[in-house]
């Protein structure tokens, strides 16, 4: 100790001039914090999306192998009913699971994990002979019940279709490797969603050039941790 004396903190706290310091530094922390959750997007992932209105950066992520390239989509249903309600499980570290990006009934996607990483939404998986397709794979949730008679309403899907050409503008992913969960779940079986989706009329209007602005844009209120019923949605790793 060097003796010098020590300002008590409730003292320092009192002085206005520090006082003021410390709102400086609190919005200088905010403001840097902001822009890296900025440089994230931009620097990291797809560019700035007309589609996406939130980031919303998820832990439960890690590298993707060296080797592998991205050339799959895998489609899911959420089976939790809302997007707050998605994001509160894939903000949970405990639960393991997240996507890339989740899009909600109303055509609102929010991106949880940049596409360079590895989300972790297949579980044990196969497509065409190779397995762990989350290695190789964009995971996009839709929020739907997946019990067959929950709709995926047309702004959501035009949501999803946009999405979609985003990617490849990236990367090369052909109709035949856009898979819903179903298909690559490992044993067969062990995954249903996206119960009913039409995956025809989704690669058709993935091909056709955006005409649609209706897409909700515009900001968001910070999102809230939703606290999540026991057992809604299967850990999947
Ligand atoms: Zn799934």
């Amino acid at each position: 100790m060097s003796g010098q004396q020590q300002e008590h903190p409730i003292i320092s706290a009192q002085k206005p001039g520090r006082n003021w310091r410390t709102f400086l530094g609190v919005l200088l922390l905010v403001a840097v914090s902001i822009n890296g959750a900025v440089a994230i997007v931009q620097g990291n992932s797809l560019p700035p999306m007309p589609l996406a209105y939130a980031y919303v950066p998820s832990p439960n992520c890690d590298d993707r192998p060296a080797s592998a390239e991205i050339t799959c989509i895998v489609i899911h249903s959420t089976v939790e009913p809302t997007t707050e309600g998605t994001e509160g499980i894939f903000l949970n570290a405990a639960k393991k699971v997240s996507a890339h990006f989740v899009v909600g009934k109303d055509g609102r996607v929010v991106q949880m994990v940049p596409v360079e990483k590895r989300a972790w939404h297949a579980g044990k998986s196969m497509l065409d002979g190779v397995s762990d397709v989350n290695s190789y794979s964009i995971g996009i949730e839709m929020v739907n019940l997946n019990d067959g008679v929950d709709p995926y309403p047309p702004a959501q899907v035009e949501a999803v279709a946009g999405l979609i050409r985003l990617i490849r503008s990236r990367y090369n992913v052909p109709d035949n490797r856009v898979v819903s969960h179903a298909q690559i779940a490992q044993p067969a079986g062990r995954k249903s969603d996206p119960v009913g989706f039409d995956f025809e009329a989704l690669l058709k209007l993935a091909r056709t050039p955006e005409t649609s602005t209706s897409v909700p844009t515009g900001s968001r209120p910070t999102p809230t941790t939703v606290p999540m019923p026991a057992g809604r949605h299967e850990r999947e790793e």
